[in-house]
């Protein structure tokens, strides 16, 4: 009797163990990655997390040789109707702002601005984000979101 009651009790914690508890799953991080090359371009034009993210983790890897004075590529999102005006904004910052107007409240999240061979990373909290707005993420590198850009979708 008692050597099957531990049984039990063995089980309910190797099922704890294995999906976690509602306190652990109340903060879910989301990873994304994306990398940029020496032809200014991103290796994806969508990205999506779900609406249970809690925060959101993108890693930008830059997969060329070109430095960042050269090909610098950042990760930057705004919402859809933003783009312009940060971009324009930005590309007066120079490099040392990583191309984005100091203190831009605009700008959701970034990472800096590398070169090839590089990575760097941004989190963020997804309780920045809502629901059915439109999302664009682009490289605020001068020109580049001409073709460095694409959608973000949350939810
Ligand atoms: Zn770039």
């Amino acid at each position: 009797m008692s050597s099957k009651h531990y049984w039990m009790a063995g089980t309910v914690i190797a099922a704890a163990a294995l999906f976690g508890n509602p306190a652990a799953a109340a903060d879910k991080v989301c990873s994304l990655a994306i990398a940029g090359n020496d032809l200014m371009q991103f290796d994806k034009k969508e990205m999506a997390v779900a609406a249970d993210c809690t925060e959101i983790q993108v890693t930008l890897t830059h997969t060329g040789k070109l430095p960042a004075a050269a090909m610098g590529h950042d990760w930057v999102l705004v919402k859809t109707e933003d783009l312009n005006p940060v971009a324009n904004a930005g590309a007066a910052a120079g490099l040392a702002n990583n191309y984005l107007q100091p203190g831009d409240k605009r700008v959701i999240a970034a990472t800096k601005v590398i070169g090839g061979g590089q990575t760097t990373s941004v989190t963020f909290a997804a309780s920045l984000l809502k629901k059915g707005q439109a999302y664009t993420f682009f490289c605020s590198f001068p020109g580049h979101n001409a073709l460095m850009k694409g959608t973000f979708t949350f939810g």
